[in-house]
């Protein structure tokens, strides 16, 4: 009998072993839990390495090795057992890092998350009058006439008001989405910054609370050679107990029959091969694994997987000599005549990215579409256009200091929460409920804006259905308390110590 999503039955099968389609973090980890349970699991990756979004690249120039995620990944969670699970894979590689996130404002710095004090100031007397008056009455109309936030355009205003959404979030996020904010759904905000809005932030700071101490994530764990080690160190785990990793192996089929997935075809180098299991788990594109059903899903399944849609992400990886740009996390830049959204500097993470501490390198996010004009761009206009907003426009860096440059394309990034998506997500998924023995996890292969931590869960507790549990994965990031948030006691540590 099926737990309601996901569909694995979590009864004792007469046999465990699992197909698992995928080699990013959520689909190690279910192998490294399988494999730690002496089950047999195979992982088949289409490309010729693991850790999907979240690998590390490395870069060999003359001056020594560069190493670059696609985007700085930092590992928080508030599940103890993932930090823990964190910990194992890392071990003696785990470093501490202080978090700096700031936005880059009409030449101002301004925390971010947003703290409301020091936007206020950053935006001066008048405009911080002006914000808190525009947030009261929108309350103010709120309570008169309610009405549902259903856009990221409402949920911003709600927690906000006008004035601040305009400053600092209607830009950046439709830099990220590539549409205006009325047209994508509320769901992203309430999950990233549900209880970050000027009362909250008022209230604390009148009337701290008693007892828990709502903390912003300061601190977070970083492995030291890049966050693609986790991905790397769980694969090492499960080949050397005899389980393994095929790379260069993408599904092209997913055989089914009735309730069930009988097997799937798998493209290599040598040509098409046939592989079974007795289970199955999914990390690859929810939207694709619709497509590559055999036979195929019906009409309106595949209907529904046309109408998601994604962002993609190119990453231009800049390599400097030069001991430091910014002492900052992330820097986010809002700025509309600034092609890219967010730039990390991988040597504040970890000294161990960079040869030796007279170099430094920055990650420069551009989120485009596939045919945009930024996806049609080349690497070498990619770069030239990075380096010349941070020498001319940004004044970060001087061109004398960049010593190479190259791009990463990352497509499908980003799950796209565009207005009315649940009903097509709802019809797929239903779709690959029936199935008994075949689970979906990870990011897109939920179509839900997963970070690691919650990829990784969904791949621990697919795993634990197929050893006999019954976990319902749907409700994994599926709270609404704000991710960065973290209630801790007055006794306990603080989050990250
Ligand atoms: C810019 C950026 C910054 C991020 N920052 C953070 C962060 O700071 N902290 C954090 O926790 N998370 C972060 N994330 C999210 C993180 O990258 C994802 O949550 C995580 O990688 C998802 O893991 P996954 O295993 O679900 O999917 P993926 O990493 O996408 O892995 C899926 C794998 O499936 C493979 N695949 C696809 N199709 C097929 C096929 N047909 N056959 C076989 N294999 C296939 C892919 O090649 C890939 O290796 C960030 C993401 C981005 C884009």
């Amino acid at each position: 009998m099926p737990v309601s999503s996901n569909g694995h039955s979590g009864e004792a099968s007469e046999s465990r072993d699992t197909l698992i389609m995928g080699a990013g973090p959520g689909g190690l980890c279910s192998a490294y839990v399988l494999t730690k349970a002496g089950v047999k699991a195979t992982v088949v990756e289409r490309a010729p390495f693991v850790g999907g979004l979240a690998r590390t690249i490395k870069r060999d120039t003359e001056y020594g090795e560069f190493k670059f995620d696609i985007g700085g990944h930092r590992w928080f969670t508030k599940n103890d057992r993932l930090n823990e699970l964190f910990k194992e894979v890392i071990a003696e590689e785990l470093l501490w890092v202080n978090r700096i996130s700031r936005i880059y404002f009409d030449g101002k710095y301004v925390d971010y998350p947003l703290k409301i004090s020091n936007a206020l100031k950053a935006v001066g007397p008048v405009t911080s009058a002006k914000a808190m008056a525009d947030y009261g009455r929108t309350r103010v109309q709120k309570k008169i006439r309610p009405t549902e936030v259903e856009s990221m355009e409402d949920a911003y205003v709600d927690q906000f008001g006008p004035t601040l959404y305009k400053l600092f979030f209607k830009n950046y996020s439709e830099k990220v989405w590539g549409l205006p904010c009325d047209q994508m759904s509320g769901d992203w905000v309430t999950q990233r910054s549900k209880g970050m809005s000027i009362v909250t932030a008022v209230k604390d700071a009148v009337v701290p609370s008693k007892g828990a101490v709502v903390s912003l994530i300061d601190e977070f764990m970083y492995p030291k050679y890049g966050f693609g080690r986790l991905s790397e160190r769980m694969t090492d785990k499960i080949t050397e107990a005899g389980n393994e990793v095929r790379l260069g192996a993408g599904v092209t089929k997913v055989h089914r029959e009735g309730t069930r997935v009988t097997g799937v075809t798998v493209e290599t180098e040598k040509g098409e091969e046939r592989l079974e299991a007795t289970n199955y788990i999914s990390s690859i594109p929810l939207t694709v694994l619709a497509k590559i059903m055999d036979p195929p899903a019906p009409a309106d399944v595949l209907a529904a997987a046309d109408s998601l849609t994604f962002r993609n992400i190119i990453t231009v990886n800049v390599m400097l000599k030069r001991k430091q740009v910014t002492p900052d996390t992330w820097l986010y830049v809002h700025d509309k005549r600034i092609l890219f959204g967010r730039f990390h500097e991988p040597k504040n993470w970890s000294p161990y990215m960079v040869p030796g501490d007279e170099f430094t390198s920055l990650v420069i996010e551009y989120f485009c579409s596939f045919g945009d004009h930024i996806w049609e761009m080349t690497e070498e206009e990619l770069v030239e256009n990075a380096v010349d907003h941070l020498v001319n426009d940004l004044k970060f860096i001087d061109r004398s200091e960049v010593i190479g440059g190259f791009t990463i394309r990352a497509p499908r990034a980003y799950p796209s929460y565009v207005m009315g998506y649940e009903a097509p997500l709802n019809k797929i998924k239903a779709f690959i409920d029936s199935f008994e023995n075949l689970q979906i996890i990870g990011r897109y292969g939920t179509f839900r804006y997963n970070n690691t931590d919650h990829s990784i869960e969904t791949g621990l507790l697919a795993a634990e259905n197929i050893l006999g549990e019954r976990h319902d994965l749907d409700q994994v990031n599926a709270d609404k308390e704000y991710h960065e948030i973290k209630q801790v006691r007055k006794s306990a540590p603080a989050a990250g110590s």
